[in-house]
């Protein structure tokens, strides 16, 4: 027996039946998006690696461990680019932003990405994959905390349209250029004497990325994150009144949040506000976001803000189904129909009738391979269409199409039968 291929570990199909949750999370998130006021954009797959290399961090696990990059072919002149599937959605948006001169446009751009691919090569584990679908939202050129507010009420809306429950907002800032070297050093001369009793990670985190040492999960130094200094206290007057700002109009969007000092991002690109939402009285981690004022400099560009975030949309299925949250259930098929006997004009009948029903607008059926009529009939049955269409010799004489109503059929009563001429059903389907 030929040994049979399988999607690589760690990848999956997205079959048939798990589609009308994409759809309906497409669905619902794209509306919203446009509601308030944001524009689609794809990137390419792949990148220059090395715009994952300065915004992502070198140093990080995502750019050392678990980015797929590597060496294209060598071009005519032997010369080849590393390059990179993207691992987050962020980078190649600004990239994009400066490279067709967007800033000149007015400002804030707002744009969304959907469905749109992610790549680590993460450890596989349970509900882990290392391809995973986002669906973002970017909003460049504005640092006015209305745009902050708005991000996380789109997103707020997004999960209330999707019915989910016990959404909760955790909230904070983590300072700018300004403020946050300041901070830093408190953090630091806090951490000092109490840094050989804290975990290994924790002991490069205080030279390399000392926001992350509120981040550790370690029991040892929970104590000493409890205690820590709070980044709260060291905001300049600026970022005061910009964390104060959001925080009023996100009660005007009605959305509730909690202020978390611990709520960090290790980056030095990363400004003022970051969020994260979560349910089930934070037991669930649902995705994140923030402010990133810092990045398209970074990326070559003049200063210029930035706020966003990602939802991995696996992440938000799995919440849908733990919550009993159903998708709308897909259109079913109105007619089907039957053909009665087997010779060529009946079948050409057959396939212009389904043609014609399509064309109509109606979701329509047939068999295929010139089946009996009970097999036919048992098909009728499965696809729960509403109406059979038979369709005989006889039929055709007359010009007409003998209809039979399932839903009858299906309340226990014998199925209500009636002949429509040929060139009335498209009306009568639609009427009934
Ligand atoms: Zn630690
Ligand atoms: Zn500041």
């Amino acid at each position: 027996m030929p040994e049979h291929y399988k999607a690589l570990q760690g990848f999956r199909d997205i079959l048939p039946d798990e589609q009308p949750y994409w759809r309906f999370v497409e669905e619902t998130a794209a509306a919203v998006a446009h509601l308030y006021g944001y524009k689609r954009i794809e990137t390419p797959l792949l990148e220059d690696t090395a715009i994952y290399r300065r915004t992502a961090g070198e140093g990080t696990d995502i750019v050392d461990k678990e980015m797929y990059s590597f060496d294209d072919r060598p071009d005519k002149d032997g010369k080849s680019d590393n390059i990179a599937l993207r691992p987050e959605g962020t980078a190649g948006v600004v990239r994009a932003y400066l490279e067709h001169g967007m800033f000149k446009l007015p400002q804030p751009v707002k744009l969304y990405y959907m469905s749109t691919p992610m790549f680590r090569r993460d450890k596989p584990q349970a509900g882990r994959y290392r391809e995973h679908h986002q669906f973002g939202c970017e909003a460049l050129g504005e640092s006015d905390p209305a745009i902050d507010a708005e991000m996380i009420g789109l997103l707020y809306q997004v999960y209330m349209q999707l019915g989910l429950r016990h959404i909760r907002v955790h909230l904070n800032s983590i300072g700018d250029r300004n403020c946050r070297p300041q901070y830093i050093e408190t953090l630091r001369d806090y951490y000092r004497p109490l840094l050989s009793t804290c975990c290994e990670d924790c002991q490069v985190r205080f030279y390399k990325n000392p926001l992350r040492l509120l981040d550790c999960k370690e029991a040892q130094d929970q104590p000493k994150i409890e205690n820590a200094p709070k980044i709260a206290d060291s905001l300049c007057e600026p970022c005061r009144e910009h964390f104060a700002a959001v925080q009023r109009y996100l009660t005007n969007y009605g959305v509730p949040f909690s202020l978390n000092s611990l709520l960090v991002r290790g980056l030095d690109y990363y400004t003022r506000t970051v969020f994260e939402f979560t349910s089930e009285r934070d037991k669930n981690a649902l995705n994140g976001g923030g402010r990133y004022d810092g990045l398209a400099e970074i990326l070559g560009g003049q200063p210029t803000p930035g706020i966003g975030f990602g939802m991995g949309m696996e992440r938000i299925i799995l919440e849908m189904k733990r919550q009993g949250v159903t998708p709308p259930v897909e259109e079913h098929t109105h007619a089907f129909v039957v053909a009665l006997g087997k010779t060529a004009e009946v079948k050409d009948a057959t396939v212009q009738l389904v043609a014609d029903l399509r064309h109509s607008g109606i979701k329509a059926e047939m068999s295929y391979g010139d089946r009996g009529f009970k097999a036919q009939m048992k098909q009728v049955k499965s696809s729960s269409a509403d109406y059979a269409l038979l369709l005989g010799e006889d039929e055709l004489a007359q010009g007409l199409v003998t209809v039979k109503d399932q839903r009858s059929n299906e309340a226990g009563m014998e199925a209500q039968q009636v002949q429509i001429k040929r060139e009335e059903i498209v009306d009568y389907l639609k009427e009934y």
